[in-house]
């Protein structure tokens, strides 16, 4: 079976500026470092539903929300031009 994975160099160069756009606000972190600085903070990522890892590179949403820094860049790729947050449906400003 194959699954639908969108690809970044089928995107024109007007998504890919959005997608960007969006990933600037999101700044890539190691997982244990959000976990430090965080008393309550999800231990899985609600996109694919896997347990992050220590050394996993995560993003954190403008809503404060985690996800894998792939997870969210995939996720922001489906749901293009108005993205929003998978754990609490805000959209994601730009
Ligand atoms: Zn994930
Ligand atoms: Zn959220």
């Amino acid at each position: 079976m194959v699954q639908y994975v969108p690809q970044l160099s089928a995107l024109s160069v007007n998504e890919k500026s959005q997608i960007k756009g969006y990933l600037k606000k999101m700044p890539k972190q190691n997982y244990c470092i959000v976990e430090g600085e965080k008393m309550q903070i999800a231990d899985y990522c609600t996109i694919c539903f896997n347990e992050f890892g220590p050394d996993e590179k995560v993003r954190e949403t403008q809503c404060k929300h985690i996800f894998h820094s792939d997870c969210i860049i995939i996720w922001i790729m489906w749901k293009l031009p108005r993205p929003h947050c998978p754990n609490c449906r805000q959209e994601f400003s730009r």
